[in-house]
């Protein structure tokens, strides 16, 4: 049986966090009243002239860097021209051709142990389209606000005559883009958010034999907006057209969309039928030059990218590969944890609760880490707490919890609600008298040489105590009054 081999190449959009729209002085925001963010520019009325947004050329440019791209000295804009009523002016203004900002990237991403170089074709600046609102009957309503938002575009490379690797499964298509997304956060260039459709991603997919020279028909997925969807899609998509095959059929060189509740990809439209955009160069706009030393200025602006701070935090605090990756996934962690690290002597320990119990409770509740009401100063407060026996480990799990969701003082927290550990022997030992009485049986067991029982009693003075009690004095006094 004939053996296949997936090939998949990514186009991703991301907005970009600018302040201002792509050709005008419109500000930039998500959702709001509609076509009230809107000017002649980005309505495309007559006589409007478009001037190029320089943040946003900026954060393309470093986009690219970070991506490894070289840059083009030389970059012009197109008009990519079709007729639809989210698109004012009639044409969209994009770029075409030889001339993105930035070519010949790549990121790296690791599957399974094993680490790739996914080559980079293009990363080139748009502007975005208006949004049409289908309502009952045959009626749309069209929302301007979004008319001219600047839009980049990362596409990839699957042809391996590039010199890079590329993405062979449904597993490295959604790496790809967890750590594209994270650089683009990192760089502070989008908002990363994949619901709202500020980043939005097109896999294009086609299976071909193992170790054929050539590549087979592909189609593009439309509509994925999460990691899940992306991952579903594709894996659904590669299956299809294996089953096609396999049933003697052919490939069809189509769109097809990602319909989440059935958890099927549907034909949207043939690439056939697609109509020809008669690209040509947008005249208002001056060519874009750029010189050596202004990419080598915007090469200084890249902060710390995810993986070398993954390095670095390795080599700094004695991570290993796997917990640094873990902390540096998202920039907001990584800067808890580091800021943690800076008020504490052992960074294993603060690495275990920022991994831990932190990202379990925000994952929980759902929300980002920049969004938590803990500091790290009170991560570092209540550390401090355990280590001079103020709390036990087992009441910090629950002065944690009650940081997390109040954002109160590790100090208050264990004042208001009495959770001093009980190191007083005496307090310790009734308790334990108390235990011993309930249990005469167990006591004789344990006489008798059922050693293991001794967790049973540490059990029930702790529940007697509410947990308060010193462990280590409980099992101490336990093995005195048991001998
Ligand atoms: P278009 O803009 O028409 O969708 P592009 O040439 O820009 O086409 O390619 C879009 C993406 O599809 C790129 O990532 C490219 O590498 C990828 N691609 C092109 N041909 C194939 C193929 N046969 N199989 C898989 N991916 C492909
Ligand atoms: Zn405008
Ligand atoms: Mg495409």
């Amino acid at each position: 049986m004939i053996e296949y081999e997936p090939v998949i190449g990514m186009e991703v959009h991301s907005e970009l966090l600018t302040e201002s729209k792509m050709f005008c002085g419109c500000k930039v925001a998500f959702g709001g009243e509609p076509n009230t963010r809107c000017c002649p520019v980005c309505l495309g009325l007559p006589g409007s002239l478009p001037v190029v947004n320089k943040r946003a050329v900026e954060f393309v440019v470093r986009t690219a860097l970070a991506l490894n791209c070289e840059i083009s000295h030389h970059s012009i804009f197109h008009r990519k021209n079709y007729f639809y009523p989210d698109l004012p002016k009639g044409y969209q203004i994009s770029q075409y051709g030889e001339t993105p900002i930035g070519v010949r990237g790549y990121v790296e991403i690791t599957v399974n142990g094993t680490t790739k170089r996914i080559g980079i074709r293009r990363v080139h600046l748009e502007e975005d389209t208006g949004k049409l609102l289908h309502v009952e009957g045959d009626r749309s309503l069209v929302d301007y606000n979004r008319s001219g938002v600047p839009l980049m575009e990362i596409v990839t490379e699957h042809d391996p005559a590039a010199g890079f690797d590329q993405i062979n499964s449904a597993d490295e298509a959604r790496e790809y883009l967890v750590r594209l997304r994270s650089i683009l956060l990192y760089l502070g260039v989008s908002d990363g958010k994949m619901e709202e459709g500020s980043l939005r991603c097109e896999p294009n997919i086609s299976i071909r034999p193992k170790g054929s020279g050539e590549f087979g028909v592909r189609t593009e997925i439309k509509n994925l907006n999460s990691f899940r969807a992306v991952y579903n899609g594709v894996k659904y998509e590669i299956e299809r057209q294996e089953r096609v095959l396999r049933e003697g059929g052919t490939v069809i060189h189509e769109t097809r969309r990602w319909d989440e509740p059935r958890s099927v990809t549907a034909s949207m439209r043939s690439k056939e039928l697609e109509q020809e955009y008669r690209y040509f160069p947008e005249p208002d706009l001056v060519p874009m030059v750029f010189e050596p030393e202004w990419i080598e200025a915007q090469r200084h602006l890249l902060p710390e990218l995810p993986q070398e701070k993954k390095a670095r935090f390795m080599a700094e605090f004695g991570l290993t590969a796997y917990d640094a990756g873990v902390l540096t996934d998202s920039k907001a962690l990584a800067e808890f944890f580091e800021k943690a690290v800076e008020g504490y002597h052992d960074p294993k320990i603060v690495a275990n609760w920022t991994m831990g119990e932190f990202l379990r409770l925000v994952n929980a509740a759902g929300i980002e880490v920049d969004q938590v009401k803990i500091t790290p100063g009170h991560l570092v407060d209540m550390l401090k707490l355990m280590d001079n026996g103020t709390i036990s480990g087992k009441i910090a799990k629950t002065v944690f919890t009650e940081m997390f969701e109040t954002g109160k003082r590790p100090e208050d927290i264990v004042k208001e609600k009495g959770l001093v550990q009980i190191t007083d022997e005496s307090a310790i030992e009734s308790a334990i008298d108390q235990v011993l009485a309930e249990n005469p049986n167990e006591v004789e067991r344990y006489k008798a040489g059922k050693q293991e029982l001794l967790g049973f009693f540490v059990g029930q003075v702790m529940r007697a105590t509410k947990g308060k009690a010193n462990p280590g004095v409980v099992n101490k006094l336990l093995r005195e009054k048991l001998s």
